[in-house]
């Protein structure tokens, strides 16, 4: 286990027989009552899982008790340790008070261990001795070494050393390093001046601070923690202590000070805290009121908490003169409080972008459903707007030219307002975003030399996001969000999180959009271009699905085949427009006197075919009927040239299942009955009775 290592500037690296490390300037003198110091540095959760002693003269004084594994040699005969550890220890102890330098070094089981010396009141030599503990695998050699010694069992022992806490050597120079500053506060000049009891009770507190701080729950029960235990610990008056949020410091803290709003010079203490980066008290004497101008005092102390180099936050005591002593305990405690500080911000961004990223997904799944684009267009800025908690926000997309951006959906800006105002692609911020394809996040309206415009006075706040919608690689329109909630700026991070979900709605925007116009286009070709009727095709699409439906429910419904009569001769007297419009009216009185759910289309020319779902033939005739009147009251232009003096229609009427089950056969059996109606003098109606087959028209 023993090894020689090589010389260097490690401060307290060793093996007993290969020292190196470097010497305590002066004899470290402590005149704390010695088992007080030793409870006091049991305290401290660092040293928690070490055996702790202090040897005097070689004299061990304070074991701990059931630790008889500890000091091996000096204990006389436990079984792990022998004559080789007494040896070693008292090496040890001899080394570390003769060139007054702690040591790191390991028993004959392979244990580590550290020393260091001091002096105590009466100025003999003493030394703490911490350890016991193992960093790594025993070695076989040594445990052959043991299994030999008398009474010895190699399996026992083995047992018995695996039991020990493990911890690395470079972790054991960390916890030395950290005693040695307890030590040195403790072995202060100053500390003649302050009763000795009440320093290691004080020691005690921060120990018992510092493990309060680990289990709080909240950035802000950190705070007050810290807070309460420097008032209570330096007996102070006036304590603030403000967390750094973006580039402000916000007061979070306040014990002692009658002034409701301490406002501070951010800007001037970032510029204070950069130019110390080794995270030490720093003390401020005139500046006081330069940095808290509403704090009347003529001196304070700022404890930077300040974690892995970030500024978390700022423990300033005003009025009080701490000696150095209280200044390494004050920095102790801020230190530990700003790595808490930092991990519960880290555990709450964690915790943060989880649920975002769910919501996220949450987002996407819930747009992909939505089929219209006015519903997806204003979700997209709701969902933007809940993301980035933003208070305002509007999507502008690029109209067909590509050369106008129109709003098409807002949120906290009036729609119609802001949707009758288009802004020219390259114009204004929105039109140089869709324009360039990059987007703009400004903190500072006013101040962003890109943008340089006063702010606006609907808007509360100076930050915005401007965002291009990109879909296959063409810019489609932007996504400006304004004012966040928090009244904080938007960042990086929002840019990334919007970036999620709109780079997806682009996609969906032009796919909706894809969608609509395939719609139009059938629907398109469903239509008759002259009336606006459903045509001919769609009539037998619906006809197919009346009849499963019906065929299924047995339920019956009915056909109506419409022709106009004389039409040929209004043509002739009025003009082939005049008919157009004839046709156009006739449409309207159709669509008007059938019902909601009736399907009226233009079968051809002059003739017309009404589909009624759930109506049986008596009710048809009832509606044929309504038509009829509807068509002969009207007035058309010229009418009175035809035979009769009025334009009128024929109605023929068949109905499912009783005089057919098929499209053919059913328009067929209405226009026999139309055929009928004609023949029987027009202008009436007719329902299809059964006829003998020499009678039966052809349709088409
Ligand atoms: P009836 O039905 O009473 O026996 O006599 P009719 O004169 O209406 O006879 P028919 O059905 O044979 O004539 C249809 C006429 O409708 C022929 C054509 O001039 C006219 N027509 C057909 N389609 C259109 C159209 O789209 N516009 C106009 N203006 N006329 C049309
Ligand atoms: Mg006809
Ligand atoms: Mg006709």
């Amino acid at each position: 286990m023993r090894s020689n290592r090589s010389r260097g500037t490690d401060p307290v690296r060793t093996d007993l027989h290969g020292i190196t490390g470097s010497h305590l300037p002066t004899p470290l003198h402590i005149r704390v009552h010695l088992p007080d110091l030793l409870d006091t540095l049991r305290r401290v959760a660092a040293l928690a899982p070490l055996q702790l002693a202090i040897s005097c003269e070689q004299e061990i004084l304070f074991p701990l008790h059931g630790q008889e594994h500890f000091f091996c040699g000096s204990l006389g005969n436990n079984e792990l340790c022998d004559a080789d550890c007494r040896a070693i220890f008292e090496g040890a102890f001899r080394e570390a008070t003769r060139d007054n330098r702690p040591l790191l070094f390991s028993c004959a089981a392979g244990l580590l261990y550290f020393v260091i010396p001091f002096r105590n009141d009466r100025n003999q030599h003493c030394c703490l001795f911490a350890g016991g503990v193992r960093d790594e695998a025993p070695e076989l050699a040594l445990l052959e070494k043991l299994s030999n010694a008398p009474s010895n069992d190699g399996g026992t022992l083995l047992e018995k050393l695996l039991r020990r806490p493990q911890i690395k050597r470079a972790q054991l120079e960390e916890i030395l390093g950290k005693t040695l500053t307890l030590l040195t506060i403790l072995a202060d000049e100053q500390t003649l001046a302050q009763p000795l009891r009440g320093l290691t009770q004080r020691l005690a507190t921060v120990a018992g601070a510092a493990a309060e701080l680990d289990r709080a729950e909240s950035g802000d029960a950190v705070l007050e923690l810290l807070g309460e235990t420097l008032i209570l610990l330096f007996d102070l008056s006036r304590v603030v202590i403000l967390s750094a949020e973006g580039e402000d410091f916000n007061l979070k803290v306040n014990l002692g000070t009658t002034s409701q709003a301490t406002n501070c010079a951010c800007g001037r203490l970032r510029e204070l805290l950069g130019a110390h980066p080794d995270g030490k008290p720093l003390l401020l004497r005139q500046e006081v009121g330069e940095f808290f101008p509403e704090i009347d005092s003529d001196r304070a102390i700022c404890a930077p908490l300040r974690s892995e180099g970030l500024d978390l936050g700022l423990a300033v005591i005003f009025d009080a003169d701490l000696p150095g002593r209280d200044l390494l305990l004050l920095e102790l405690l801020a230190g530990r409080a700003a790595t808490k500080l930092h991990r519960l911000r880290l555990a709450a961004l964690y915790q943060e972008r989880q649920t975002s990223s769910r919501r996220l997904l949450t987002m996407l799944g819930e747009l992909s459903l939505v089929e219209t684009r006015e519903v997806l267009y204003q979700r997209i800025v709701a969902m933007s707007c809940e993301l980035l908690q933003a208070a305002r926000g509007s999507l502008m997309l690029l109209d067909e030219t590509g050369e106008w951006l129109r709003i098409v959906a807002a949120r906290g800006i009036n729609l119609e307002v802001a949707a009758s105002i288009p802004l020219r692609l390259g114009e204004g911020i929105a039109g140089r975003v869709a324009k360039s394809g990059l987007h703009l996040l400004v903190t500072d309206i006013e101040k962003d030399s890109r943008v340089g415009i006063a702010n606006r006075p609907r808007f509360q706040t100076k930050s915005f996001i401007c965002v291009p919608l990109k879909a296959h690689d063409r810019i489609v329109g932007v996504l400006n969000l304004a004012d966040k909630e928090t009244g904080t700026t938007f960042g990086d991070d929002d840019l990334a999180t919007l970036h999620q979900l709109i780079d997806q709605a682009a996609l969906l925007i032009e796919r909706v959009a894809v969608y609509e116009n395939a719609r139009k286009l059938e629907e398109l070709a469903a239509r008759d271009p002259l009336t606006g009727l459903y045509n001919r095709r769609m009539l037998e699409a619906r006809f197919q699905e009346e009849l499963s439906r019906c065929s299924r429910l047995k339920h019956h419904f009915t056909i109506m085949m419409l022709d106009l009569d004389h039409f040929k001769a209004y043509n002739d007297q009025c003009g082939h427009i005049a008919g157009d419009h004839a046709l156009k009216k006739v449409a309207l009185l159709l669509k008007k006197s059938a019902r909601e759910m009736d399907i009226v289309t233009r079968y051809g020319g002059e003739e017309f075919c009404l589909l009624l779902p759930n109506t049986g033939k008596e009710e048809a005739l009832f509606v044929a009927e309504r038509i009829r009147r509807a068509i002969e009251t009207e007035i058309f232009p010229g009418e009175t040239a035809l035979p009769t003096g009025r334009l009128t229609t024929s109605i023929g009427v068949a109905c499912y299942p009783d005089d057919g089950e098929k499209f053919e056969t059913l328009v067929n059996a209405a226009d026999i009955a139309l055929y009928q109606a004609k023949s029987k003098g027009r202008n009436r109606l007719a329902s299809f009775e059964v006829v003998p087959p020499s009678l039966i028209k052809k349709t088409g």
